[in-house]
């Protein structure tokens, strides 16, 4: 069982979907990694800052998963970090109409000391800067980096964010956010410059159409899980990288072939995301669910051709 460290947002979310709309949840990239990662055997622990309109009863429920929030700083008269956005009809683009950074804007993250020899680094999205300082910090180099990443700071933060890419293990991004990283078209090239970049191995998401690993010259492709029901796709990215390193923290394993059994746990995970709004079906999932879901995505991608 090994210690997973989790950086990144814990939020109030506003989303407006196809499907409806909601005030203020519970969101964040650091939330939907964690409740993701709940679902392995490993100690979790987050760093992240809320303001102090952010609920007890929100923080309770992270606590409630196993997860260590004693790095999750509280504000006082502080405001949380908010998020506001909206999809298209598609589901597959949307619009990010508000980002207030609030008290992220002065955040000096902590790692708490029983996690400064974390095994898994899951730097989630949030100021590279900030994502720098947490491996800082680390007083052992841990076995895996794991970087996520939005086009928010590649907008406003790119030599930042370069920066922190060089120190990384594994970088998650999705496909839209690797053309604009690399500015190349073609993912095979664009996941070619990522690894010149730094990291040696590179996810890219892409959504429903499923996600790729890529490491030297070899490729994985994991679907996405046909579903029925598609609500709200926000964190998703964050569930699939919360899955991903969870895998790899319970099974310490960092070959190749653990990390295409950790694309396909993240992908799975993902699926049940985005079923509901925000964190609401992450936070009911039960490990009979998940393990169903798993053997629907072998069923899915197992096929018996014999080359001759
Ligand atoms: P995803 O749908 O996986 O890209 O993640 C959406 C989550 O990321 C939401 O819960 C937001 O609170 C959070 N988020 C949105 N923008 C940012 C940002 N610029 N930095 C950090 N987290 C963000």
């Amino acid at each position: 069982m090994g210690k997973l460290l989790i950086v990144g947002t814990v939020a109030f979310d506003a989303i407006e979907s196809p499907f409806g709309k909601t005030d203020k949840i519970l969101g964040g990239a650091a939330t939907f990694i964690g409740l993701a990662a709940a679902q392995f055997k490993l100690d979790s622990a987050i760093v992240s800052i809320v303001g102090d309109d952010f609920p007890q009863s929100y923080l309770d429920l992270l606590k409630n998963k196993g997860i260590d929030i004693s790095g999750i700083e509280i504000v006082k008269n502080g405001k949380t970090f908010f998020w506001k956005g909206k999809y298209h009809n598609d589901l597959n683009s949307r619009d990010t109409l508000i980002t207030d950074l609030n008290v992220l804007a002065d955040f000096d993250p902590k790692v708490p000391s029983n996690f400064k020899d974390a095994d898994v680094l899951m730097l989630g999205n949030l100021h590279p800067n900030l994502q720098l300082n947490v491996i800082q910090q680390m007083e052992e180099k841990p076995k895996l980096i794991a970087l996520d990443t939005m086009n928010f700071w590649m907008n406003n933060t790119m030599p930042e964010l370069k920066e922190v890419i060089r120190h990384t293990d594994v970088i998650t991004i999705n496909d839209e956010e690797a053309r604009q990283l690399t500015n190349e078209y073609s993912l095979v090239k664009a996941a070619q410059k990522i690894q010149a970049m730094g990291p040696k191995y590179v996810v890219i998401k892409k959504g429903e159409h499923g996600a790729l690993l890529f490491h030297d010259d070899e490729v994985f492709f994991a679907p996405a899980l046909p579903l029925e029901e598609v609500f709200d796709p926000t964190g998703a990215g964050d569930t699939f990288a919360g899955g991903f390193v969870g895998y790899i923290a319970e099974t310490e394993n960092i070959s190749f072939n653990n990390l295409r059994n950790a694309v396909i746990h993240g992908s799975n995970l993902a699926s049940f995301c985005v079923e509901k709004f925000g964190t609401e079906r992450m936070l009911q999932l039960t490990k009979e669910e998940v393990d169903r879901r798993l053997d629907q995505f072998k069923q899915l991608t197992q096929f018996d051709i014999e080359l001759k």
